[in-house]
């Protein structure tokens, strides 16, 4: 464990296997210096128990950097179900997981990923407290999509204020790729400020839904990357900032939802050095964890949620400032701010 190349000083990972419902589950704990552990489930069914553990290790640090960029009580975690979403399913396997959870006393408190339902959390629920992202109950915060969405349109403004010298997006011309929760809200925001929309996605219906609200242009999903676009605003798959896609883009800007943009951490450097403005995704996409976080805290706030997400923009220009003025790469100049809050943490 501690020569996995993806192992970064974890406080703790725990495989939990019930023979009778058949999981196989991990939980990787990153870092609890500033509160508990707090990180999504994703269920996906690896090739190979390695990869289970790989996704385990990378996403809780991912979710460390993420809860400190947001200025969040949280700590870093995350779980996987090693299993096919589709068929591998059932309330079983979600009380064993449960049970799991409960037994790390509050150290990680999940909520769904890729592949869990609210449906699935709702079985979690009836064995452990440490769950969030629930449609009912006192301080259930429900979908999170609108306000990662508020977050990421506040987003791009700054983005734009500082790659074009203002934030008014009228006339801008912006490709986003992924209409679904995120996409779809994030393409209301933006053209009601009047921005020139092009949109993909693999959803025909949802193009269609979209297009007719907004007048947005369709395009096909390989189409987007070649778009005479301002702004470049992924909100579906990862990965889509690679050595293929990266010379095709002709906007100054890439800001969007989507979680794990860049392919390779490299992209970072590229991507500056084709004078690109990258708002590094753990930080614009925040809002969604800020509900979250909104909803572990007990009594959920709306106001509490919109201060926190003031903050969380002003943390993004800090990141965007700072490394344009030192010409360094977003995501280098805002892990370097996550560390440091983390390694600043008083002890609880
Ligand atoms: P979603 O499933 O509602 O939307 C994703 C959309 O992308 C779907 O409409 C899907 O059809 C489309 N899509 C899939 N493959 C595509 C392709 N090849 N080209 C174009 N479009 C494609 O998911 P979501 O909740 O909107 O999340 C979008 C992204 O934002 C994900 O990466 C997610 O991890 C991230 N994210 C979401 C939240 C949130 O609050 N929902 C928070 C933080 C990060």
């Amino acid at each position: 464990m501690f020569d996995h190349p993806s192992f970064d000083g974890h406080e703790s990972v725990h495989m939990f296997e019930d023979k009778a419902s058949g999981l196989k589950a991990i939980i990787a704990v990153h870092s609890t210096a500033l509160g508990p552990a707090a990180g999504g489930c994703r269920m996906w069914n690896y090739a190979t128990g390695e990869e289970a553990l790989r996704d385990a290790l990378r996403l809780s640090k991912g979710m460390s950097f993420k809860n400190a960029m947001a200025g969040l009580p949280l700590g870093g975690g995350k779980a996987v179900i090693w299993g096919n979403s589709k068929t591998d399913k059932s309330p079983e396997l979600f009380e064993a997981f449960g049970r799991a959870i409960q037994s790390l006393n509050g150290t990680y408190y999940t909520a769904e990923d890729v592949g869990i339902s609210t449906k699935d959390m709702e079985i979690v629920a009836t064995q452990t407290k440490y769950v969030a992202g629930l449609d009912q109950g006192e301080a259930a915060s429900g979908d999170p999509s609108p306000i990662t969405a508020l977050g990421v349109y506040r987003g791009i403004k700054a983005s734009a204020k500082r790659a074009f010298g203002s934030d008014d997006l009228s006339g801008r011309r912006i490709a986003v790729q992924g209409v679904g929760h995120v996409g779809g809200y994030l393409c209301d925001h933006l053209a009601k400020e009047g921005a020139e929309l092009i949109i993909t996605d693999i959803d025909e219906a949802l193009l269609k839904e979209v297009s007719a609200r907004t007048g947005a242009k369709i395009v096909s999903t390989d189409e987007i990357y070649d778009q005479h676009v301002d702004i470049f605003s992924p909100n579906a798959l990862g990965a889509v900032i690679n050595p293929e896609t990266l010379p095709r883009l002709k906007a100054r800007v890439v800001a969007g939802g989507a979680n794990n943009q860049l392919s390779i951490a490299e992209m970072d450097v590229a991507l500056r050095d084709r004078g690109i403005l990258y708002a590094p995704d753990y930080v614009i996409n925040g809002g969604g964890i800020i509900n979250v976080a909104a909803e572990i805290s007990g009594a959920y706030s709306r106001n509490w949620v919109m201060g926190k997400l003031n903050v969380l923009i002003e943390t993004l220009e800090e990141v965007l400032d700072e490394a344009l003025k030192q010409n360094a790469p977003t995501n280098e100049v805002a892990e370097q701010i996550a560390r440091t809050r983390i390694a600043n943490a008083k002890p609880a």
